[in-house]
């Protein structure tokens, strides 16, 4: 159950909802966000709610049953759309594109980067300045200090930076240098980590685990929301199978049902979804058609000299010629569905 409270509730209507709350023996949770306050009520007893949604001072109530709440459809019908400033936004209404190396590697890169979204009219880059990699052995990136100058050059060019956090010790340094924090897949439970991103005013892209199932994504999701921040959007990049063939297997089954489970942004990540560059194109185009409200994608120069993940990552025609498609495909979708 799920209680909105009006912003200017007294304390004598919380105490009554509290003590109705009580009479009914539900365990409460109280949700301050960014945008409302909410009551979180877990309980058995059959009563009609009607009863709490009459009372003065809520703004209104509903009943859900699943383990997670306040990402749910039952709870919010409309789809949310995450705002970013400057006229930029995900969720509903246009399709969002963001692109951008694996790793950040260099100055040189950076600005090369910048000027093929530019160009593109692209808003929003994507790269790892802290790289979880399977060996240690591996670039790692290039930290905070990477991150700065990236920022400085992304900020003077009008884009947006979606980058992975690791670490909550991470947060502090990196927040006004970033647009949208992403969780990785091999951060998706780690809960310390969302609770972290939920007491923080910015974007968080939560991506879904390595071997996570959709409700464990949804509850993560729940987590950094519960905390106080609404501004959460959702990644499917593929997830572990017997299959061996390609690196994931990106589940478009589940951009497809998230879309109808979760009120907030389905973003799909198809280059790490099959980890194979000449297929990614077909993968982003799929996604679109099974909902996505956005792709994002690894994109270099020279795919054949990137630090990492250069085995499915565009060159810049490949990846022009993707944006391109990417639009249209949207329009396409539109247009075949009311
Ligand atoms: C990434 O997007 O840079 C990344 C490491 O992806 P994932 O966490 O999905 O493996
Ligand atoms: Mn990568």
């Amino acid at each position: 159950m799920i209680i909105q409270l009006e912003k200017d509730i007294t304390d004598i209507q919380r105490a009554t909802l509290e003590a109705k709350l009580q009479s009914i023996s539900y365990k409460t949770t109280e949700v301050n966000t960014q945008f409302a306050d909410y009551i979180v009520g877990v309980g058995k007893k059959e009563f009609d709610i009607r009863e709490i949604g009459t009372m003065p001072g809520i703004h209104d109530i509903h009943r859900v049953s699943d383990a997670y709440k306040l990402v749910s459809q039952k709870w919010k019908v409309e789809d949310t759309q995450v705002d970013l400033g400057d006229g930029i936004s995900i969720g509903t209404g246009e399709f969002a594109i963001m692109a951008g190396p694996c790793s950040i590697e260099s100055e040189a890169q950076i600005e090369s980067t910048i000027d093929h979204l530019v160009k593109n009219n692209v808003r929003i880059m994507r790269g790892g300045v802290y790289k979880p990699r399977s060996s240690p052995y591996s670039f790692r990136g290039l930290g905070i200090d990477g991150l700065k100058l990236w920022y400085e050059k992304a900020r003077t060019a009008g884009i947006k930076i979606i980058t992975e956090v690791m670490m909550t010790e991470q947060i502090d340094a990196m927040f006004d240098y970033v647009d949208i924090f992403q969780v990785g897949a091999r951060n998706s439970q780690n809960f310390n980590l969302l609770d972290a991103l939920g007491k923080v005013d910015k974007p968080v892209m939560l991506k879904r685990g390595i071997s996570g199932t959709i409700d464990e994504l949804l509850q993560s999701a729940e987590y950094i929301f519960s905390n106080g921040n609404e501004r959460v959007m959702l990644c499917e990049r593929g997830i572990r199978t017997y299959e061996n063939s390609y690196r994931n297997c990106m589940d478009l089954n589940a951009i497809a049902m998230l879309k109808e489970k979760t009120h907030l942004p389905v973003i799909a990540d198809p280059s790490h979804g099959i980890g194979v560059r000449r297929f990614v194109e077909r993968i982003a185009l799929a996604s679109i058609m099974a909902g996505a409200d956005g792709v994002i994608f690894e994109v270099h120069e020279c795919p054949e000299k990137a630090f990492s993940d250069g085995q499915q990552t565009l060159d810049y025609g490949q990846s022009g010629a993707l944006f391109n498609k990417l639009r249209k495909t949207f329009e396409f979708r539109k247009s075949i569905r009311s």
